[in-house]
């Protein structure tokens, strides 16, 4: 679709307005404005390390120490984290009841931070560290403080087992419930919007996809060009943060006013 920013974004809340099933589909992308980077954007974390599949994770401790290694590193920089004006727009179309749920790819937890109560994570929750025997969780906050003890290797209190961050690595099974539910989402809505993708990382890529396939219009919102670019129905090369909030106060002045709470006792 050709035309200026204004112009197009204003086609996109028409669609969102008239839409009966919104789904908002997010990436690494919606959150780098938060401070966290990204895998395959300039300065991601692939451009300065090399990922550990979950077979390396399981079967070598060298592995599992060095993965504990750059999750210490790393972990401030996920607990300062804060939702941004791009989290805060995705929230606000659901307050506003034009959105079906938020299928992510982050486990970062800000999409609930910023107020999304139907959030389906399609690659866990950094939030938990899991044992792989016995299922036991911990909030990650408590392994923290075990690894700046000097823990290098963090071991179940209750087995003894491996333990891992709640979150999927390469090569280890996506969660069979949220995958099914995503696809099932996907399929069923008439708007689908990419937020801040790649789409390369796959099953979760085939989600716009099965919404394409299903006769929805996919809208695509990131800063680089994707393999999928050719089939979207709208493609806006910016920010999330820049342009969801805009987006989102276009739909809401085509909105019927949401009723006044209550007033304050
Ligand atoms: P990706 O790194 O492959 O792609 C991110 C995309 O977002 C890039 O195309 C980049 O150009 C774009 N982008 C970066 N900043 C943007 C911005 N401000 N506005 C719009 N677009 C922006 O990420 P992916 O497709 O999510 O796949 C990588 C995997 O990495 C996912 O499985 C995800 O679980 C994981 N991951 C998650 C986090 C997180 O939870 N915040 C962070 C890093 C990686």
């Amino acid at each position: 679709m050709a035309g200026s920013l204004e112009a197009k974004l204003e086609t996109v809340a028409d669609w969102i307005a008239a839409a009966r099933h919104v789904v908002v589909f997010t990436g690494a992308g919606v959150s780098t404005e938060s401070g966290i980077p990204d895998f395959r954007g300039p300065g991601g974390i692939w451009s300065r390390y090399s990922p550990i599949t979950y077979q390396e994770f399981i079967s070598d401790p060298e592995a599992r120490r060095e993965s504990w290694r750059r999750s210490r590193e790393s972990y401030s920089q996920f607990a300062a984290a804060q939702p941004n004006a791009a989290h805060l727009a995705i929230a606000e179309l659901e307050r506003l009841g034009k959105l079906e749920c938020v299928i992510t790819q982050n486990v970062d937890n800000l999409h609930q931070r910023a107020g999304n109560t139907r959030v389906i994570e399609l690659h866990g929750n950094s939030q938990w560290v899991v044992c792989l025997e016995c299922g036991k969780r911990y909030p990650r906050a408590e392994i923290q403080a075990w690894l700046e003890r000097g823990v290098e290797m963090p071991a179940c209190e209750q087995c003894g087992g491996i333990l891992k961050s709640a979150t999927v690595a390469f090569g280890q099974a996506m969660p069979e419930r949220e995958t099914t539910e995503a696809e099932t989402y996907s399929r069923a809505c008439d708007v689908f919007i990419v937020v801040g993708s790649s789409l390369v990382v796959y099953p979760a890529a085939y989600m716009p996809r099965y919404a394409k396939q299903s006769g929805a219009r996919v809208v695509l919102v990131n800063a680089s060009e994707t393999d999928f670019d050719h089939r979207a129905d709208a493609i806006f090369h910016e920010r999330a943060g820049e342009v969801l909030p805009r987006l989102v106060d276009m739909v809401r002045a085509r909105l019927p006013a949401l009723p006044e709470g209550p007033p304050a006792a």
